[in-house]
């Protein structure tokens, strides 16, 4: 199935290309940088980089240190800001998605599969999925 995606002002548009009926797991971050961008928390999904693909647009990119100490590339809309995906280097060939963005159903769904940087989860947020204080990548 072919998952159209859009930024809020919508000159950035992309298509994630999955097979039909199912999504990759949801994964909820705690962390400080996402909540930086804004959000108590982030709703994400990896995605191979070849399975994505940009049909409108071309964004921007402000690459930071993630938590492992890794750089993160995040491309995003250099009109609105909204983050198309980002791509943690040490994830090799994968891009974290946002479903939320996505134009399917399901993504809008459960379950989450996981929490990572759990330990940096707000104190009003209850816990949901199998949590981890740290993530690798
Ligand atoms: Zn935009
Ligand atoms: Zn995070």
């Amino acid at each position: 199935m072919n998952i159209p995606g859009h930024c809020h002002c919508g000159q950035l548009q992309w298509t994630t290309h999955l097979p039909t009926g199912s999504l990759p797991d949801k994964i909820i971050c705690h962390c400080k940088n996402c909540k930086a961008f804004g959000g108590a928390y982030s709703v994400n999904m990896t995605v191979p980089k070849e399975q994505v693909e940009m049909t409108k647009g071309t964004p921007k990119i402000y690459t930071y240190t993630g938590h492992s100490g890794n750089p993160v590339d995040c491309y995003y809309c250099g009109n609105c800001t909204t983050h198309a995906y980002h791509h943690q280097r040490a994830l090799g060939d994968r891009l974290t998605m946002r479903p939320l963005l996505w134009e399917h159903e399901m993504a809008q769904e459960g379950p989450v599969e996981m929490e990572v940087f759990a330990k940096d989860r707000c104190a009003f947020q209850p816990i949901i999925a199998r949590s981890f204080d740290v993530m690798d990548s």
